[in-house]
Order: structure tokens, then sequence, then C-alpha cells
């Protein structure tokens, strides 16, 4: 047993925990239809065992899982995705055209997860991601339409946070797993005027074009819900597109005015988009200490000034 934490949402959708960094940082989830099962999103090799395991309370045989859907190939995402389905027979991946040839040889996923955690934190964080037969890949272009056991799963090309990223469309759950693009809402810091969100500009693909036109994209399917990886489902959706665009021109803005301050760079944007998060968590009514607040948001805000300073760096050409 491994203690996973689950969450039914209804409409045949669990939410699973990935237990990865903490509990409530990432999703993933299985979805049943009649006597068939999906997995959209794996979390890394480390999350299978609670996959396995709540799929095992369902007493959903593992031969009754027919695809394993991962939105993007960053490793919280698709890092379990080949040992997921080793254990799987009869699922085949879905993903992105773009990220297919690393499900099918992870060793770039590998080399440049290694070479930014080192292999000791690798390991212990992600362990290795394992190839996918070619066989066992369906690459899903956008528009792309699987019938899942008579349940239909549209899939939408989402560049903006990773251009290997798609959303599945879901009418059945009355929402999309948004991977990614419709950014970050972690469940600590929704108040009585519901959840809060701000965008992931992650390296190295951030592209804030891009990521407007997805985030709007996502909202012209006019469903109810996203069932995001970080973490779980949101409702409220247009207060959050709001939030959404009115975050990524801040961050983009707060990019360029310091796009010159050289080695000083990172640590000024961090200071920047933390005190604009946290300003932004304690108008939203967000009454968690400052402490909390910091070590939840510390981490992706690590992250976004990384994936900032990478965008930075393409637009003035200096990368
Ligand atoms: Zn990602």
């Amino acid at each position: 047993m491994t203690n996973v934490h689950y969450e039914d949402l209804g409409h045949g959708i669990t939410m699973i925990d990935a237990q990865l960094y903490r509990q409530g940082q990432v999703s993933t989830y299985l979805v049943v239809q009649g006597d068939r099962a999906a997995f959209i999103e794996t979390g890394t090799a480390h999350s299978v065992p609670g996959l396995l395991e709540v799929l095992d309370l369902k007493g959903i045989p593992r031969e009754n899982v027919d695809y394993v859907i991962p939105t993007h190939v960053h490793l919280d995402h698709a890092g379990g995705a080949g040992a997921l389905m080793q254990h799987l027979p009869n699922a085949r991946l879905v993903i992105h055209p773009r990220g297919a040839r690393h499900m099918i040889d992870p060793s770039k996923l590998n080399a440049g997860a290694t070479a930014v955690y080192g292999e000791t934190q690798m390991e212990r964080l992600f362990g290795r991601v394992i190839p996918v037969p070619e066989d066992r890949i369906i690459e899903a272009n956008d528009g792309f339409e699987l019938d899942f056991n008579g349940r239909p799963l549209r899939f939408l090309d989402t560049p903006g946070h990773a251009r290997h990223h798609f959303c599945v469309v879901d009418k059945t759950g009355d929402g999309i797993f948004s991977g990614d693009t419709f950014g970050l809402s972690y469940r600590e810091f929704d108040t009585e005027n519901g959840p809060f969100v701000f965008p992931t500009t992650t390296p190295v693909q951030f592209d804030p074009d891009a990521l407007h036109a997805s985030v709007d994209r996502l909202m012209g399917q006019g469903l109810s819900y996203m069932y995001l990886t970080h973490y779980s489902r949101v409702g409220d959706l247009p207060r959050l597109q709001a939030d959404m665009h009115q975050l990524i021109d801040a961050f983009v803005a707060m990019a360029r005015e310091h796009a010159h301050a050289g080695t000083a760079r990172h640590a000024k944007l961090c200071r920047e988009m933390m005190t604009l998060l946290l300003q932004r968590a304690r108008a939203h009514g967000c009454t968690l200490p400052k402490a909390d607040m910091t070590r939840l948001l510390g981490p992706d805000v690590g992250l976004n000034v990384q994936g900032l300073g990478v965008w930075l760096d393409k637009e003035m050409g200096t990368a």
C-alpha cells in the first residue's frame, strides 16, 4: 500500500495524486467509461504504484486500460509513462506529435533532467524514464478525436507552455484536461472567492503570445471545468481566464524591465514575481501565513523565472 491520495470527481473521473514533491502538487486522472479505463497524465516512475493501486481498489483489471495520455513530455506529466505501460498490456500511449520521439527514446529527457537536477535528485524525484515501444504510440494532431468506449475525447494543440503540449476536451466530464496550459492553482489558496491561478512559464518553450491564444481557445470550448495537473479540478473559469491573461502580461513586463540586469536578473525577477503573487493571493482573501505561501509558491517562482530568462534570451537574440 502506498497511502495514495485520490478523489472521485464524478463523470467517471478520479483525481489521483502523483506523490511528487508534496501531496497537493501533481495530479493524474483515471477516467472510466463503462468497463474501460484511461489514464491522463502519469506523474513519474515513482507515481506508478499509486496509480495501479487505485485501479485495483476500483476493481478494474489492468487489461481494461485502453489509453495512457500525458498532455506533454515534461517529467511530472509523462515521466512514468513507460513504466506504467509495462503493467497495462492493452494500453496505447496517446501523445503530441512533437513529444512522440522522446517517449520512444527518452535519452534526451533523462539527460536534460539529470543536467538540471543531478543524478541523485533525478533518481529520487523522477526515477528513470523508460522507453515506450513505437508500435504502442498514437500521435494526436490538432483536432484528433479518440473514441474512448463511446466517450469522445478531442485533442487540441495548445502551445505556450510547451510546443509538445495538447489538451484533452472531454464533453462527458464537462471539462478539459489542461495539463499546464491553463496555469497552476493549488487548493491551499482556495478562499470564499474561489480558486487562485497563475501561469507556468517553465523552461524552455514558454511563448506568451501562444499561451494567450491557447487559454482563449480552451475557453472557446464552452465547458465548465479545467482538470489541471497542478492541481485537480477548478471552475469559475472566466475569472481565471482574465487572471491568466493579466499575469502572463505582468510576467513578460517584469522580464523585459530587468532584461539587462545581467547576473542579478534571476534574483531580481524571483523577488518581484513572489511579491506580485503574494499581493494577489492576499487580495484574493488568502489568510495563510506569508512563510507558508512563500514555501508553496517558491519552487514554481524559481522555475517560472528560469523559463522567462530562456524566453528573454531568445527574444534578445543572446541565446
Ligand atoms: Zn510542463
